[in-house]
């Protein structure tokens, strides 16, 4: 698996986690801290499956991408 770096931050309460790529392929991802604690795991869970799926690469719509 690529190099993950999964940080805990204040996020709008909307967004539940996002994953940035950098210039050199690593990925930064970043769970709101506002969320349960059961649910910032669900949402490193689905940050990495992103990850794992090479979604960044996808040219399939966001609805589908993001329905799992
Ligand atoms: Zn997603």
């Amino acid at each position: 698996m690529e190099d993950v770096c999964i940080r805990f931050i204040d996020l709008p309460c909307r967004i539940n986690g996002i994953t940035v790529q950098d210039e050199s392929g690593f990925y930064n991802v970043y769970i709101n801290v506002r969320l349960s604690l059961e649910a910032q795991r669900a949402a490193v869970k689905h940050e990495l499956t992103h990850i794992k799926r090479n979604d960044f690469y996808s040219l399939e719509p966001l609805s589908k991408v993001e329905s799992f």
